[in-house]
């Protein structure tokens, strides 16, 4: 028995045990979970964990806007407490966003609202929110898979709110450390920066169990990410190393599945801090010896030994992504390259390679013989410069599309995909037609859904 039949309990230690991706390990089934007598999971997007403390239930995260319906009602289906705390381990809208239905449901029921818990950097998050909404909705749609209806997003018009207006604002703030306690459980939390500066991991000593928000993940740690703002690969490995420290047993997390064992966390746990330390590290050691980032993000590799880890896959995320985070973290954002310093204009600096080459054909021809020989890197390069030189040149724009679309195919990371699948459309509504081929097409539909 595989799938969401099987108990996520079992598809974990399956998948530690042996080390191999099977069965599939990120499920959102939207269907509520029982892990211990008096704790379940809403597998969701994100996950919602739900503890039965007796007077009422302490929730772990409201899941997103699309889901918080549902989750309520997967909640409702176990338990008919009220709830009492919902802890924001962090405030990405996957995880707050769901907080107006439970809001909705405890007026509906007649209880008193559900007290929302948060770090106390949480509430400068949903105002950055508000101040950047257009920009949030418009990099979540190209990482996500595209930019289809991109034109709504320029000049007003109806974009939708980057954090939807029914979010609870947190009433309990946190600082480094806090706890609380609801009925017989008490419950610790932990600041710690990672994938975000306001994450806080629950901490249930008795039980030695984490609620880790998405300091655990299932795939490569989201530390990198090119459109948003700074991560931090450094103190997640760290609080890896901490939650191991604390005694750990039991990791619940709001993605991927629950760990249970001590063994299986030293393992997931000990990967995941492995692979960020080394990744820092050696950026690091070439940052004090004076090397730039291009130079950097050729060189550093996550090691072999953890490469094939179902729990580091980079689905999401990216190695070479957090590399350029941690350089970001000390460094800042020039390159090393003084003619980027105060640059001429893209499309002028292509023109002047355009001249040179002879034509826009003499460049296309060339990133297309790129992309036979397998270098994609230097295909985009060199497309890239034909449509920056003369935008409206039709077979520029063609082959464009061509390079990036094959691009997408070669890449794993979402966040690769997603930027790559958004050039090669542009590129497209360029010319008004469709033109990936059509391998690709199909897996691109399977893909996006
Ligand atoms: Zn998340």
């Amino acid at each position: 028995m595989s799938g969401p039949s099987m108990h996520p309990v079992d598809v974990a230690n399956r998948v530690i045990d042996s080390g191999t991706p099977e069965p599939p390990h990120n499920r959102v089934t939207e269907e509520l979970v029982p892990v211990e007598d008096d704790v379940a999971v809403v597998e969701s997007f994100s996950h919602c964990w739900a503890v039965d403390a007796g007077e009422g239930l302490v929730c772990w995260d409201a899941s997103g806007v699309q889901s918080g319906t549902k989750v309520v009602e997967a909640l409702r289906g176990w338990s008919d407490l009220p709830v009492d705390r919902l802890v924001y381990t962090h405030g990405h809208v996957d995880h707050v966003g769901g907080s107006g239905a439970f809001v909705a449901d405890a007026e509906r029921r007649g209880d008193r609202r559900p007290t929302f818990v948060a770090h106390e950097a949480v509430p400068a998050r949903f105002e950055r929110y508000h101040e950047t909404s257009g920009w949030n909705v418009a990099i979540n749609r190209r990482q996500f898979g595209g930019i289809r209806d991109r034109d709504r997003f320029g000049m007003g018009g109806d974009v939708p709110r980057f954090l939807h207006a029914d979010v609870a604002e947190p009433d309990e703030l946190v600082g480094d450390r806090g706890s609380f306690t609801v009925g017989d459980r008490t419950f610790e939390l932990r600041h710690a920066r990672g994938e975000t500066d306001d994450h806080v991991w629950g901490w249930e000593a008795e039980r030695r169990t984490a609620y880790t928000g998405d300091f655990v993940c299932w795939m490569f740690p989201n530390a990198g990410n090119p459109q948003k703002v700074q991560r931090y690969p450094i103190e997640w490995a760290r609080a890896m190393r901490d939650m191991l420290a604390a005694g750990v047993e039991r990791v619940y997390p709001a993605h991927g599945l629950p760990i249970v064992g001590r063994q299986r966390c030293e393992t997931v746990l000990g990967d995941v801090a492995d692979a960020l330390e080394h990744l820092a590290d050696h950026t690091l050691e070439l940052m004090n010896e004076g090397a730039t980032i291009d130079e950097i993000i050729h060189v550093v590799r996550v090691p072999d030994r953890l490469a094939d880890r179902p729990w580091l896959a980079p689905q999401y995320d990216e190695p070479e992504f957090v590399v350029r985070n941690v350089y970001r973290q000390f460094g800042g954002w020039w390159d090393g390259n003084p003619a980027n310093l105060k640059p001429a204009p893209e499309s002028a600096v292509a023109a002047e390679v355009v001249r040179l080459a002879g034509s826009i054909e003499a460049l296309v021809d060339r990133a297309l013989e790129l992309v036979e020989a397998g270098d994609l890197r230097l295909a985009c390069h060199l497309v890239q410069m034909a449509v920056a030189a003369e935008p409206a040149h039709e077979g520029a724009q063609r082959a464009r599309a061509d390079v990036f679309w094959h691009r997408r195919a070669a890449e794993r990371s979402l966040m690769s995909k997603g930027v790559y699948a958004a050039a090669a459309r542009e590129s497209e509504a360029a010319l008004g037609e469709e033109i990936a081929p059509n391998e690709f097409r199909s897996t691109i539909r399977g893909a996006l859904g």
